[in-house]
């Protein structure tokens, strides 16, 4: 883990500003879906990102009853029920 060296004040609401610099590299913008983790004393913020259910991946994704699943393990999944 990196130190960026810079100090934010949480605001009456819980809120803090990300810098824009770091928001540029992160390539984040108004709106964009942050997800929140915990690590023994650390809070880590990482941009949201859809992804297979089942593998992991962000390519080729379907959305089928509330879930998120890539064509290659749709494909393995076809495979499977024969
Ligand atoms: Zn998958």
């Amino acid at each position: 883990m990196k130190s960026t060296g810079i100090v934010r004040k949480v605001d009456e609401l819980g809120r803090i500003v990300l810098p824009i610099e770091l928001r540029r590299t992160y390539d984040l913008a108004v709106k964009d879906a942050i997800e929140i983790y915990t690590e023994d004393d650390k809070i880590i913020l990482k941009k949201f990102q859809r992804s297979c259910i089942f593998c992991g991946s962000s390519e080729n994704l379907i959305d089928y009853k509330d879930r998120t699943v890539c064509a290659n393990c749709i494909t393995e999944l076809k495979g499977a029920a024969k």
